[in-house]
């Protein structure tokens, strides 16, 4: 009897990341071939994973019960109306191609009115920031082969999640980029813990971003935490999910302490939310 329970909490052990990263990918597939969503394509199933590529960016490839699917991040700055074109290649070599139709998603736009001087970088700090930028967008490239062992994540920091996710912000009039990530607003040191297991494969001080770690958890499948206070995180280390990596803080351009989250997927920010448990 005993023996038969524990063997049954054994297999619900065992089953229910596999549940969770179904239920999640069902959830998705609802939601979402938008500006910072994700599509997904089944690709059938075959013993060895097939490959597909967004342009000539590899996208993510994982099982999901008995199929292979892609989950393509969609850029916010996708024009809804337009197609992105998704190509396959099988195993055995067969080629499949696939059309995601971008769908309309309505962000809330926000307008400032602030000093110019406040907006108009000094030419030594556009000039830093140009070079942070084009540091951050080859980080934001990577693809490693193996594949996150789920899609779950835990919110990293405890505090109040701000619906902030591709807001598009116009300073006195001009437009900025759109909000590529969610803010979490708690005290400057609360504990900041990585979402999902994965490796560190950035960490530094940028203009805008302040403090920053950037993890892989495979298939280019990333996550960054920005404007942090502290943490001796140091690149390549291994991290599971809820390992902490740093503290909440106020560094880059903020007006105050909180926490800058952001997912990508085959380099485009996607919406956290749609990664968070709960
Ligand atoms: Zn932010």
């Amino acid at each position: 009897m005993n023996r038969r329970r524990s063997l049954v909490s054994l297999a619900a052990a065992l089953l229910a990341p596999a549940w969770t990263a179904r239920l999640w990918a069902a959830t998705i597939a609802r939601a979402s071939a938008v500006p910072g969503g994700v599509a997904r394509i089944g690709l059938g199933a075959s013993e060895r994973a097939p490959q597909a590529r967004l342009g000539s960016r590899r996208v993510l490839v994982m099982r999901e019960g008995g199929e292979w699917v892609a989950l393509v991040g969609i850029a916010l700055a996708a024009k809804p109306g337009s197609k992105l074109r998704v190509a396959a290649e099988h195993a055995g070599g067969r080629h499949e191609r696939f059309e995601i139709d971008v769908a309309p998603k309505a962000y809330a736009s926000q307008n400032l009115k602030v000093p110019p001087d406040q907006v108009d970088l000094s030419a030594q700090d556009l000039a830093r920031h140009e070079r942070e930028q084009a540091h951050l967008e080859n980080v934001l490239r990577t693809f490693t082969d193996s594949p996150p062992a789920t899609l779950a994540m835990l919110q990293p920091a405890a505090g109040q999640r701000l619906s902030t996710f591709g807001v598009r912000r116009y300073f006195n009039g001009k437009a900025r980029n759109p909000h590529a990530g969610m803010d979490i607003a708690a005290a400057a040191g609360t504990p900041v813990v990585a979402a999902n297991a994965g490796r560190v494969i950035d960490t530094g001080n940028y203009f805008f971003l302040g403090r920053t770690i950037v993890l892989d958890h495979g298939q280019g499948l990333l996550s960054l935490y920005a404007h942090l206070k502290a943490g001796d995180t140091g690149l390549a280390q291994a991290v599971s999910a809820g390992t902490p990596i740093g503290e909440m803080g106020a560094t880059g351009r903020v007006t105050g302490p909180h926490l800058h989250f952001s997912v990508y997927l085959n380099a485009a920010a996607v919406d956290p939310a749609l990664f968070l448990q709960h």
